[in-house]
């Protein structure tokens, strides 16, 4: 745990400004500072940062927040690594407070427990006992360089049942820590611990701090069904919110413009010898919209490069719907058959890779190669045209989506209209979306944001209204944040409390709020008068019940009742 006075002089120390500036392109716009949004994709500049509040907004796509929102969105980081990042920017050293947070606790552990088998792994592996493995299967039959051994960590572990128990247990790390961190399994019938994974090659996986959390078993025997185990999911492992090779992929795929998604550690592997480094690898599962997220963080295009067979082409395709949603642009790369990327890049090498990245095919066509209109009949192509209808309407950007339609109407030989009116399916989920920023009423939103840009008024507002007072629901949840903060802390920040949120959408709307422009010399007068407004919707909106049960409690025949809310109504001054 960090002690807080420490998050606010880091905050106040740290420029938003500078920091965004080192990832995004700025413009200089009054008081503001606008930039293309890298969580949608425009043409024009929407996003905003604004100096005097520290805040940055979309308004295109409603993303908002602080310098430590913007780290966590935009390159990964958890909320504790974007403080160490900040606080190391600014020269401020971190004491970190003795009472520990229990689950902060259990992550370190198990971050810890899987540093210490990722040594046992790779001393394994270089063990003189297992020479003929690395030789033979890695470097010979495999054909990955010393150089590459080292750079991924790739380990081993051989036949013993204990061995990593043991060697951990050096490490002050017992059997039933390393079961609890996923690395040991319990047998029953022997009442003890033993490792989980035996006789296979071991793959580390790094989340974007280059710390191992989980970890790729191949393994090495003959006939063994299983031919992957994966370490079990974790508090810092969650499958489908990692990319194997993004830790060390992402600074290429900024480069370039573009990732490279394949299927297997060894794709990933392989195309990164051979000199290919934008490649990442969903790890055997179809693409989840956290992965093609995170992945969107760094780019807006994507190419798919799975095995030529039709399993291969079959993940190709449940990974495209969270793709398109996620606004990336996705091309296919055609494997030549009986290949995958695994192989080319061991058999052709680094300019055959380039030819086929090259002549990768764009989705529609991609689709349309693959069902041969030629060949099959009016159905399967009523499906395509379903299927790439709905997935251009998952295309949240205009342009490209009218593009994308006008294309495969082209191809299709079908009408632009039709292929616009197909339903998106329900697999879709409208979270996944930039999400247009829901309209609010005016004079309640223009009431907060006073309480951000004015002090002078702020405790005049307090007195007069609750957070009862509220239509909406939301904006009623922020005015008690709000009071809160003023409470406990004396003044209204924006920043603060959306740190305190962990509610993306609650923080954009913060934001947006927040970074409402008023000019300074009306603003005493705009805070009287939205407070007299805000007071007459209330009355309104009382009146207005008042009515309607009016209504009903004469349709029910209840004269008493009747006769109390038209005395009600008359106090009211109707
Ligand atoms: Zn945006």
């Amino acid at each position: 745990m960090i002690p807080q006075d420490t998050i606010e002089q880091i905050r106040q120390a740290v420029d938003i400004v500078q920091i965004i500036g080192e990832y995004l392109k700025l413009k200089k716009r009054g008081s503001r500072y606008l930039a293309l949004c890298p969580f949608h994709t425009e043409k024009t500049p929407s996003f905003s940062i604004s100096s005097e509040k520290q805040l940055y907004y979309c308004f295109g796509c409603g993303k908002g927040g602080t310098v430590f929102t913007f780290l966590m969105e935009h390159e990964g980081m958890s909320y504790v690594e974007a403080i160490k990042y900040l606080a190391g920017k600014v020269n401020i050293p971190i004491k970190e407070d003795s009472t520990t947070d229990f689950k902060r606790e259990q992550n370190e552990k198990i971050y810890f427990a899987n540093q210490v088998a990722l040594e046992y792994f790779k001393k394994q592996l270089l063990s003189s006992k297992y020479k003929h493995i690395l030789n033979d299967y890695l470097i010979k039959k495999r054909g990955i360089t010393k150089e590459i051994i080292e750079e991924y960590s790739l380990g081993l572990v051989g036949e013993e049942w204990e061995g990593l128990i043991k060697f951990a247990s050096s490490k002050d790390l017992s059997p039933k820590d390393l079961f609890e961190c996923g690395l040991a399994l319990y047998s029953e019938k022997n009442k003890s611990y033993f490792d989980r994974f035996r006789q296979r090659l071991m793959i580390p996986i790094f989340n974007l701090s280059q710390k191992p959390i989980a970890f790729g078993g191949r393994t090495l025997k003959k006939g063994e069904p299983a031919k992957y185990i994966n370490s079990p999911e974790s508090s810092i492992y969650i499958k489908g919110n990692v990319l194997f090779n993004l830790n060390l992929a992402k600074d290429h795929i900024k480069q370039t413009g573009s990732a490279i998604i394949t299927e297997g550690y060894f794709d990933v592997i392989s195309l990164w010898q051979a000199g290919i480094k934008n490649v990442v690898a969903s790890s055997g599962t179809a693409f989840t919209m956290q992965q093609a997220r995170l992945l969107a963080r760094f780019t807006d295009k994507v190419s798919l490069f799975f095995d030529a067979d039709s399993a291969g082409r079959k993940a190709a395709l449940r990974s495209i719907d969270s793709l398109y949603d996620s606004g990336l642009e996705v091309k296919v790369i055609i494997a030549p058959p009986g290949e995958d990327p695994d192989s080319i890049a061991r058999d052709y090498g680094r300019d055959k890779l380039n030819e086929l990245i090259e002549n990768a095919m764009n989705f529609i066509n991609f689709r349309i190669q693959d069902v041969d209109l030629r060949e099959s009949g009016i159905i399967a192509r009523e499906k395509l045209v379903k299927e790439l209808g709905a997935l251009g309407n998952k295309i949240s950007d205009p342009t490209r989506r009218s593009l994308f339609h006008t294309e495969a109407s082209n191809v299709l030989g079908v009408d632009v209209e039709l292929l616009r009116n197909i339903p998106v399916e329900t697999s879709y989920s409208p979270e996944s979306k930039p999400q247009r920023p829901k309209q609010f009423n005016k004079v309640e939103t223009g009431l907060l944001s006073l309480l951000f840009n004015n002090p002078g008024t702020i405790d005049i507002i307090f007195e007069q209204i609750s957070p009862d007072d509220f239509e909406s629901r939301e904006l009623s949840r922020l005015y008690s944040a709000i009071a809160n903060q003023y409470k406990t802390a004396g003044v209204v920040n924006a920043g603060v409390l959306i740190d305190t949120v962990r509610d993306q959408g609650f923080i954009s709307l913060i934001t947006k709020i927040a970074s409402e422009e008023w000019e300074a010399e009306d603003i005493d007068h705009e805070a009287h008068s939205h407070l007299k407004m805000f007071q007459k919707k209330k009355q309104e909106r009382i009146r207005e019940k008042l009515k309607q049960d009016l209504v009903r409690a004469e349709a029910e025949g209840n004269v008493k009742e009747a006769e109390n809310i038209l005395a009600e109504l008359k106090k009211q001054g109707l």
